[in-house]
């Protein structure tokens, strides 16, 4: 099958050849005509040595690739993506576990799919398309999909509505293309049980990037009081409850977030500490609390989406973590996190350590912290790196 052409501008290729996916709009010399979004799209170089296919999109990402050099692109290039995706979450001991239920399938670039999210919830999968390109294509992805989990494959909920780009109405609302998705999915993590919104919840349903953090923060629980800001539908508060803490505050803005925590503090089967919701902004909930607590986690929503929003989100950081540092107990421990893809590790601890120098409180960073191995990053898109965090110990 014969794609559209774009051609690339000669000091544009580098990248491409590199196998980075994003082709930027001012690397394009040339398209042969005028192009849909969402659109298949073989890219070329300068003298028409064939490069790449990928979709187009109108945009400071013009393209998204998906096959590089040789490699093919039909109609299973969905199906083969998805199978190396799938392998790699059984290697990583996510597929079938007893312990955890929820894992990421796809992330976008790391698993070769960009624009491409897929999340498993206990057989329960929910489709986020960042591009137009993965929307058209939501019937091969679906397809795969049923072939890849067979009769272990409950529902397939597809959920954009506020991943497409805002101006696109193609987009015909979010619906549950296979089976029928429960309102609460009840699913396992680390052993650790909770009740899932796909549908009504923010982004998939559940942070799963946290995984392996919640595991960490485990362990310096026991015996503890513990304060979880941003902390959506308890995450963090159950594996510190679980693992022995004597009272938890859970901090978050949403209501509803804040309701499902409580119900998931109840449907654990075992009797925990004492447990409790507060509704606030956490930046002001921040300025002025009990000065006694031993374990503060911080995971506030992406404070930049975009390099303009850098320096805000670098004050943002700053002053939430300098009130944290100033009123832990003695000896205490920050979980601190961003999961702004603009800043990276480097700028966010030096931010991190600024705000410690400026309360004048020994602080000693433990561990640096990332997303986990199913949010893979690919080694040519650095990009992909969005999560990243400290452990702090406050003297
Ligand atoms: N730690 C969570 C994920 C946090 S997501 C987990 O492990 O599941 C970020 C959360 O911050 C969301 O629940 C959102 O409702 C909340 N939020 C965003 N801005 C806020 C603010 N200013 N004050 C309090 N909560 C806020």
């Amino acid at each position: 099958m014969s794609y559209p052409k774009v051609t690339i501008k000669p000091a544009k290729e580098s990248s491409i050849l590199r196998k980075h996916p994003w082709i930027f709009s001012g690397a394009i010399k040339h398209i042969e005509r005028e192009l849909t979004d969402g659109e298949v799209v073989e890219v070329v170089a300068n003298k028409g040595r064939h490069l790449g296919y990928g979709h187009f999109q109108d945009g400071s990402i013009a393209v998204r690739l998906l096959a590089f050099g040789e490699e093919t692109f039909d109609e299973n290039i969905f199906f083969e993506r998805l199978q190396s995706a799938f392998a790699l979450r059984q290697q990583l001991g996510l597929v079938d576990s007893e312990l955890t239920n929820m894992y990421r399938l796809v992330h976008g670039e790391g698993d070769g799919l960009p624009g491409l999210i897929i999340d498993h919830y206990g057989g329960n999968l929910v489709v986020q398309c960042h591009s137009i390109g993965m929307y058209k294509s939501i019937t091969l992805i679906v397809t795969a999909l049923e072939k890849l989990y067979g009769n272990k494959l409950q529902s397939i909920l597809l959920k954009s509505g506020s991943t497409l780009p805002k101006a696109y109405t193609g987009y015909e609302g979010d619906k549950c293309l296979v089976g029928k998705a429960q309102e609460l999915s009840e699913c396992i993590e680390n052993g650790n049980r909770f009740l899932v919104n796909i549908s009504g919840g923010q982004k998939t349903g559940f942070f799963i990037d946290q995984r392996e953090n919640r595991k960490l923060l485990a362990e310096f629980c026991k015996g503890k009081k513990v304060l979880n800001t941003f902390s959506y539908t308890g995450g963090f508060s159950i594996y510190a409850l679980n693992a022995g803490a004597t009272f938890v505050n859970s901090v978050d803005s949403s209501q509803a977030a804040l309701d499902l925590t409580e119900k998931n503090v109840t449907a654990q089967n075992k009797t925990v500490g004492l447990h409790k919701n507060t509704a606030a902004d956490v930046m002001d909930f921040i300025q002025d609390f009990e000065k006694d607590y031993d374990v503060i986690v911080l995971d506030p929503p992406a404070f930049a989406k975009n390099q303009h929003a850098r320096h805000n989100a670098v004050q943002g950081y700053k002053r939430l973590n300098g009130h944290a540092i100033r009123q832990i107990k003695p000896g205490g421990i920050i979980f601190t996190f961003s999961c702004s893809q603009v800043i990276d590790p480097p700028l966010f601890a030096h931010t991190v350590i600024s705000a410690a120098m400026n309360e004048g409180r020994r602080v000693r960073i433990l561990q640096r912290l990332q997303q986990p191995a199913d949010h893979p990053i690919s080694a040519f898109h650095p990009e992909g790196e969005y999560l990243k965090g400290l452990i702090l110990q406050v003297e």
